[in-house]
């Protein structure tokens, strides 16, 4: 048994752990894909206090370093589900795997929300993707398509930028939501297009696609493009604890900025937490403040 079991292993997560081992507990944290959690997908930060400018990978790789220094076990786990006796949490993993812990901290973060068109399910992998960092690399020299304004879709599409022919940022706003020193240096890139005031309503193409066809201020037009990379925010992944928490509209845990739930022992970090400003900062902020509240309370 565990004092802390930590579902998550992003930002939030492995911040967490690094706190609660130091505060003397017995931490594990589990993880279902990558260790990093989303900022894996981010080629460079430029964002994270004292990194001038760091890959998404090696900021993942150091804060999981960082953690199993300090003492934190982890495993690559999916949790499923939690459920609670007599006070000790156990935690479900879908290999059949079970852990236990006195305390729980959510710290399971987001996954990209999809835009809901008919066919895109189908086409994910055969030109729409969700992850430029991932997945760009197969449109060298290829015209694409990015949508969405926030930091993610302006990331997206400076990467894109360096190894596609040419690059439609389309965007259902006349301003983009993201960073303006993001879209300063977008407005450099001669093969980028910005698409304002648009929406992508159908997706183009048979097997693989072809194009988007994109309604803008009252006008149809079709795009030819050989991707689509989608980024159009994210989604919490809660949907296998929502039992223990109180949710908002969106879905993202309500707590108080002390990262308490409605459930005892139970604590939520990072982006999964109800909160304005969703950053690599505020992960890790929150990931201290977890920690450290259920330190207390396991120490109560
Ligand atoms: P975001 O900031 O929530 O932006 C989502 C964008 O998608 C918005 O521009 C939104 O439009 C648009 N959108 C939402 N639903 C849409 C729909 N159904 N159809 C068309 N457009 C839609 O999400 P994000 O860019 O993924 O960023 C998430 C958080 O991570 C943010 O806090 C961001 O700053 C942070 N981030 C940081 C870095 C970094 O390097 N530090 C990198 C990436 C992301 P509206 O503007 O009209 O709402």
């Amino acid at each position: 048994m565990y004092d802390i079991l930590i579902i998550g292993g992003g930002p939030a997560g492995l911040t967490a752990a690094t706190y609660a081992c130091r505060a003397g507990k017995s931490v594990l944290v589990l993880e279902k894909a990558a260790f990093g959690g989303q900022i894996t997908w981010s080629p460079r930060v430029e964002n994270f206090p004292g990194f001038l400018s760091v890959s998404g990978n090696e900021l993942g790789d150091k804060l999981l370093e960082q953690a199993m220094e300090q003492g934190a076990e982890v495993e690559l786990e999916e949790v499923t589900g939690l459920e609670k006796t007599n006070g000790t949490w156990t935690a479900r993993c879908d290999s059949g795997a079970a852990f236990e812990g006195r305390a729980v901290i959510l710290a399971a973060g987001a996954h990209p929300r999809m835009l809901g068109l008919p066919r895109e399910e189908e086409l994910v992998g055969s030109g729409v993707g969700y992850c430029a960092v991932c997945d760009g690399a197969f449109y060298k020299g290829k015209a694409v398509a990015v949508n969405g304004g926030g930091n993610s879709a302006l990331q997206d599409a400076l990467l894109l930028s360096e190894s596609c022919s040419k690059v439609y940022l389309i965007h259902r706003r006349d301003a983009f939501r993201g960073e303006q020193k993001l879209v300063e240096a977008l407005e450099q890139r001669e093969n980028v297009e910005f698409v304002l005031n648009a929406s992508v309503t159908a997706l183009l193409g048979e097997e693989e696609l072809r194009g988007v066809l994109v309604e803008q201020e009252g006008r149809s037009r079709e795009i030819d493009v050989d991707g689509l990379f989608v980024a159009i925010g994210h989604q919490p992944d809660l949907e296998a604890f929502g039992q223990w928490l109180d949710r908002d509209k969106a879905g993202y845990a309500d707590s108080g900025e002390d990262c308490l739930t409605v459930t005892e022992g139970l604590f939520v970090a990072g982006d999964c937490r109800k909160k304005a400003v969703r950053q690599l900062t505020t992960a890790a902020a929150d990931g201290a403040v977890a920690a450290l509240a259920a330190c207390r309370w396991l120490d109560r």
